[in-house]
């Protein structure tokens, strides 16, 4: 299959491990030229050294925060002057904290899962849509997480802020098709990341067994039997981000091994 990516250039968010960095890394690996962000200065240099000695690939590592509205301006202004454009956009961030709705008592706890999750999604795209346009179109995927169809317990900021991302990726692949710019909304799903490892120990001190036997409940509940790895996860946004997904705009796919039983 010609997936039409080489000599590309991709933003791709909160990058310097798990999903952002698998997909900065399979993008690389199919000749893209990648711009990565995270806000650990070291931690994202060091995960560009690894992408460009296993690949090749020209890579651009930036740290930021991307709860800043200017951090996320300045990323995408230095990756234009230093790639040339932007044609590929992959959006993701750091996950909120966990808890239930009755120990969300600071109403800072909300506003800032809005910021980290929507508000820099909205920003990123922002600043991408004209420089896509400049190229004569584009495509995104915005990845949120299988929360947005089936709420997961202790997981109450991620159950209801990441809903708007998901109604932002539909929105914008309605408004943009006509810039020749593919949205798409990728679903993960126990994908097994140090995010997943954290919140299997939170699940491990709540209900008192091991993490461990956590995991293996986990497992249990999904038809493949397993945690994904990231790379799976990355090769479903490559093929969303690539002209091989050339049709298809506007929709949402899960990699979560089958474990939403949803039937859409
Ligand atoms: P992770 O914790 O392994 O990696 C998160 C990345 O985000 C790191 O590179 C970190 O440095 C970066 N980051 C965090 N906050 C940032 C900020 N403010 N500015 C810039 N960079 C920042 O998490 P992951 O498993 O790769 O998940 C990525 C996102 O997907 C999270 O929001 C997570 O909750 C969500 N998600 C993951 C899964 C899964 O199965 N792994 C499932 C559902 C949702």
């Amino acid at each position: 299959m010609e997936l039409g990516l080489e000599g590309k250039v991709a933003l791709v968010a909160a990058a310097s491990r798990g999903l952002g960095y698998a997909v900065a890394r399979a993008l690389a690996a199919e000749g893209v030229r990648v711009s990565i962000v995270s806000r650990d200065g070291a931690r994202i240099q060091e995960a560009a050294r690894r992408i460009r000695d296993e690949t090749a690939a020209d890579v651009l590592a930036i740290a930021a925060d991307i709860r800043s509205a200017d951090a996320i301006a300045e990323w995408v202004k230095r990756t234009r002057e230093r790639l040339g454009g932007v044609d590929l956009l992959f959006t993701n961030a750091g996950g909120p904290p966990a808890g239930t709705f009755e120990s969300l008592t600071d109403d800072k706890v909300w506003y800032d899962a809005f910021d980290l999750l929507v508000l820099s999604a909205v920003r990123m795209v922002r600043a991408a849509i004209p420089l896509m346009r400049e190229r004569g179109g584009g495509s995104m995927v915005l990845s949120t997480s299988a929360a947005v169809k089936e709420p997961s317990p202790n997981l109450t900021l991620s159950n209801v802020v990441r809903a708007s991302v998901a109604a932002l990726s539909k929105t914008l692949a309605d408004e943009h098709a006509k810039d020749g710019i593919r949205v798409n909304q990728l679903i993960p799903g126990r994908i097994d990341t140090d995010r997943v490892r954290e919140l299997d120990g939170i699940r491990a001190e709540r209900s008192g067994i091991s993490v461990e036997e956590v995991k293996q409940r986990s497992a249990a509940q999904i038809p493949l039997g397993r945690y994904g790895d990231p790379s799976e996860f990355a090769r479903a946004a490559v093929f969303l981000l690539s002209d091989a997904a050339s049709y298809i705009t506007g929709a949402s796919m899960q990699v979560d091994g089958g474990r939403l039983r949803s039937v859409f």
